[in-house]
């Protein structure tokens, strides 16, 4: 009953009093502004402390003991989906490895930018993918393994390159350690001279493929599929780790952008799989 009395007074103030209506409305505002500015809850807390820092350990550190380590590379970059493929990166916290080509890069001032973009980013690493991409012109390209070596060194000059892995144009092509898997015969020769001067060369395990039009053939839910079926069958180049190819232009396409987005969220929820950076390759 007092309840009621006080809240009929209350209504009656507003209605007849723009002094009272004024206070009551300046209380209440100090109420909700009161509640924005709330001290943080543990939770919270948490999730504000930076654990950057090497010297800082989580308490429990996750076990990655059966994880799958997928790695997620674009070649042919920088391109118009170049941007696409930075925002995602760096939104969805996922290690991508770029293989770049420096005859793009020099090509004009928005190039270089996008360049820069992936230089910047701390969750891009950057692959050297040759300075000219054989022109086009493969099979003539690794017929002169000395001038492959020579393209690709005055790529990692001249784009200062932190990471001797590379990725060689047109081919399917693997040297790890002392283990091998080509597609073509021709590109051998320039993998070993390239290997020789230090380099790991990767291939792929799976490509998600664009078809004519430039959109990706496979739904991220088939490519998860493939992705599980080759880590059950242990398939992949070396197993507990899957190289995944996609190409940077493909990224202009905002029906691409969205696949690649849903896959990004499949594999999360799936929870058992890590994005790495193949300069940490295999783990
Ligand atoms: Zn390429």
């Amino acid at each position: 009953m007092i309840a009621s009395i006080k809240i009929v007074s209350i209504s009656a103030i507003i209605q007849h009093s723009s002094f009272y209506r004024t206070i009551i409305i300046g209380i209440i505002f100090m109420i909700s502004n009161y509640a924005c500015n709330k001290p943080y809850g543990k939770q919270a807390l948490a999730n504000l402390v930076d654990t950057s820092n090497s010297n800082i350990k989580p308490a429990n550190p996750r076990d990655t003991s059966h994880h799958i380590f997928l790695y997620l590379t674009f070649d042919d970059g920088p391109t118009r989906g170049s941007r696409a493929v930075n925002a995602i990166a760096a939104s969805d916290s996922i290690n991508i490895t770029e293989f770049v080509i420096g005859r793009f890069v020099f090509k004009n001032d928005t190039s270089r930018e996008l360049f820069n973009l992936y230089k910047n980013n701390r969750f891009i690493e950057i692959g050297n993918h040759s300075f000219s991409h054989a022109n086009g012109h493969y099979h003539l390209f690794y017929t002169h393994p000395e001038s492959v070596k020579e393209d690709f060194l005055m790529n990692f000059d001249t784009l200062q390159l932190n990471h001797k892995i590379a990725r060689l144009p047109g081919r399917n092509i693997w040297r790890i350690d002392d283990r091998k898997r080509f597609d073509l015969e021709d590109a051998n020769a320039s993998a070993d001279s390239l290997k020789l001067y230090g380099y790991k060369i990767f291939g792929w395990d799976i490509e998600w493929r664009p078809d004519s039009t430039g959109r990706v053939i496979d739904s991220a839910y088939q490519i998860l599929d493939k992705i599980k079926r080759m880590s059950e069958r242990k398939t992949s180049f070396t197993p507990g780790n899957i190289v995944i190819l996609c190409h940077d232009p493909i990224l202009a396409d905002t029906f691409n952008t969205s696949a690649l987005r849903s896959f990004i969220r499949l594999v999360k929820a799936e929870g058992k799989f890590e994005f790495e950076h193949l300069s940490n390759y295999p783990k």
